[in-house]
């Protein structure tokens, strides 16, 4: 079964995905491209595309319901890891653009 993420990606068009700006690489242990970022506030920061409507992570590539994929995966921010497929905020992001309800389950990639 493909896992319900790949063919989704509707948190990433919904919400400001915001963060602690030294989990970008302008710190030495951050990762995320400090250029795919906005400064929100005198410590953190957003991914770009993701402060103003209509949202869009400047990272998602694909179109939102079919398949999708997070050009940075492997350097997302903490904000990204630890959104839950299947959780409350997962089903509103896929509600706001037309998708259909995930049951609660272990959806861990
Ligand atoms: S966490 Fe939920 S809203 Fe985000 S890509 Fe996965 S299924 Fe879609
Ligand atoms: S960085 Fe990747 S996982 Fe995070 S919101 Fe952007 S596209 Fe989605």
């Amino acid at each position: 079964m493909t896992h319900p993420c790949l063919e989704c990606g509707a948190c990433c068009a919904s919400f400001r995905v915001s963060f602690y700006w030294a989990e970008t690489d302008a710190h030495p242990f951050g990762s995320v491209p400090q250029q795919l970022t906005t400064t929100i506030s005198p410590h953190h920061v957003a991914m770009r595309g993701t402060e103003n409507k209509p949202v869009r992570c400047v990272a998602l590539t694909g179109e939102i319901g079919q398949p999708v994929s997070c050009s940075i995966y492997t350097q997302r921010s903490s904000t990204c890891r630890e959104f839950a497929a299947g959780s409350e905020y997962c089903n509103k992001a896929r509600g706001m653009h037309g998708l259909p309800v995930l049951a609660p389950g272990n959806y861990d990639a």
